[in-house]
């Protein structure tokens, strides 16, 4: 199923998508709270909109953290001259980064010069977890999309700490919509590519990742409870502006596309303000 947050008079609705449509689900909550319910996929009888006459969402609004990995992607380790961790590296973004579909990445040229995108499968957690064995971990997946684990390399690269860098507002772009786990059965075996401006910058692949899903979810599960709706970025191919000779970094105007194999496409256009 493809289960998306669309906005009704300002108010979040969730909605199934289906052959270019979206149908209201008779729920009375946003995301966070239907995963965190009985789940029961009641599709209003009336009420089916074409998607395009609806303003979608990001698929989550209030999750209770989101969860970046750094340096997974084997590609990704060796573009920038950096060993192969031997453990996930972990760090944080706020939950102001989330944006939806369509809608802008936005900053201020007074605070950073130097933002780059970051192809991301994004795992959305199903279920409260502490301790939870790789074998599984699938299991406690409510489903997969799309992120872009936006970033200003300038204030990234001058800080011990990533949160400021990854965590300006709409900095987590996420979408189009949520597919569930079981139409997804192997994560760790999607393609991955990253557009700027219809140019493939990202051509990558999940089974490149050093840390698998099952491996992710088990190594943070030891660490600190999962809750229904957590967001996972489990980190991006090569190719990303800042380790291109020259370096490439979004303008005014640019439109950037992440794709997943089984998860459609998000596309936002860039903002900059001075
Ligand atoms: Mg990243």
């Amino acid at each position: 199923m493809k289960i998306a947050q669309f906005y009704e008079n300002n108010r979040i609705r969730l909605g199934l998508v289906q052959s270019g449509n979206i149908t209201p689900l008779d729920f009375e909550g946003d995301m966070v709270a239907f995963i965190g319910s009985d789940r029961v996929y009641n599709p209003q009888s009336s009420g089916t909109l074409a998607l395009d006459q609806v303003k979608l969402a990001p698929p989550v609004t209030r999750p209770a953290k989101i969860i970046g990995i750094g340096l997974n992607y084997k590609d990704h380790a060796a573009e920038q001259n950096t060993p192969m961790p031997d453990e996930p590296r972990i760090f944080a973004k706020f939950p102001n980064t989330l944006t939806g579909p369509n809608d802008p990445i936005t900053w201020d040229a007074a605070v950073t010069n130097q933002v780059d995108y970051e192809a991301e499968l994004a795992v959305i957690i199903g279920k409260t977890i502490k301790n939870c064995p790789e074998s599984e971990a699938l299991g406690v997946v409510f489903g997969y999309t799309c992120a872009n684990d936006v970033s200003a390399r300038d204030i990234q690269f001058h800080h011990a700490q990533l949160v400021r860098g990854k965590s300006l507002d709409t900095f987590c772009p996420l979408g189009p919509w949520i597919v569930t786990g079981d139409e997804i059965p192997d994560p760790d075996a999607l393609e991955i590519r990253c557009r700027l401006n219809g140019n493939l910058m990202q051509d990558g692949h999940t089974s490149l990742m050093i840390f698998s899903v099952p491996r992710l979810i088990a190594f943070l599960s030891r660490s600190f409870t999962l809750v229904p709706g957590d967001v996972i970025l489990t980190g991006t191919p090569k190719g990303v502006g800042a380790f291109r000779n020259p370096p490439v970094y979004l303008k005014d105007g640019d439109k950037v596309s992440v794709e997943i194999e089984g998860l459609d496409r998000l596309v936002n256009t860039c903002r900059c303000h001075s």
